[in-house]
């Protein structure tokens, strides 16, 4: 089964992991919709110049209209989506006691709520055509608890939440997955929003090194393909040994 010809929306598109998934995807022949908060216009380029054709649009997608408006104009009958790779979100560290609660609501907004907000759109869209793959985005947090980052890791672990239900309720037309990475090396990790000893973290990883988006990407195109026809319900680690379940 070749996935050339299929239709997907890559969200947090514009850089990182995203960027690489949907680059990913559209060298494969998969045209792709890409979104993000911001312009996706190096992506779409970077797709062009592999040969590939990528439509793009700027969604928040922790809010409910500005992602019903993405799939209104992309995805509306007759259109037909086959594949979301879900990859936009945030990150906090800080100390439980110093933490904020717009804070709080914030990262929950973003990466749970975002999630629901896309999946739920998505499938609905699979569901009228009775197929589809699902890729969220979780993290190894997703699996264990970390001290200063308690918003995150809660809403990563509600995306496994998610994921696990989503398995269950569109089984077995749809499969719904979520990728955990480890630590990448995009610009989440120099983000203002994390201590800068972050860089010296790797020496914690089995593999002794930070991942690369592209590597994330490979297992996001897996899972789209023949290979992810029988994965369902997962979080797949992808963390050069950093959590091991
Ligand atoms: P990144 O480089 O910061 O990219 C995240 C993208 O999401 C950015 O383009 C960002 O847009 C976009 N975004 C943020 N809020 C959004 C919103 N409300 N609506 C739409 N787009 C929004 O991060 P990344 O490393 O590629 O991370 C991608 C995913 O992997 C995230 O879910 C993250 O939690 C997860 N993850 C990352 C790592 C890591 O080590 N990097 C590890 C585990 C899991 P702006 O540029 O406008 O902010």
């Amino acid at each position: 089964m070749s996935i050339a010809g299929s239709t997907a929306l890559v969200t947090g598109a514009s850089r990182g992991i995203g960027r690489a998934c949907a680059e990913s995807l559209a060298s494969k022949g998969v045209k792709v919709t890409i979104v993000d908060l911001l312009d996706c216009s190096e992506t779409v380029e970077a797709i062009a110049a592999l040969g590939g054709k990528a439509d793009q649009g700027i969604c928040d997608v922790a809010d409910e209209q500005s992602v019903k408006a993405v799939f209104e104009r992309h995805f509306a009958v007759p259109g037909r989506l086959d594949f979301l790779v879900h990859c936009a979100g945030i990150i906090h560290e800080r100390p439980l006691l110093e933490t904020p609660i717009d804070e709080f609501d914030k990262v929950i907004a973003v990466n749970l709520r975002g999630t629901f907000l896309i999946g739920r759109e998505a499938l609905r869209c699979m569901s009228t055509t009775g197929s589809g793959r699902v890729v969220l985005t979780s993290s190894d947090m997703g699996y264990y608890g970390r001290e200063t980052f308690s918003p995150y890791v809660a809403s990563k672990h509600g995306v496994m939440g998610l994921v696990r239900s989503w398995a269950k309720e569109f089984a077995p037309a749809i499969t719904v997955n979520a990728l955990c990475p480890g630590p990448i090396d995009t610009a989440m990790l120099d983000t203002q929003n994390m201590s800068p000893d972050w860089r010296e973290r790797e020496l914690d990883i089995p593999l002794r090194r930070f991942g690369q988006p592209e590597e994330i990407a490979e297992m996001a195109t897996f899972l789209c393909g023949e290979g992810g026809a029988y994965i369902t319900g997962q979080g797949i680690g992808i963390n050069g040994g950093s959590v091991m379940p």
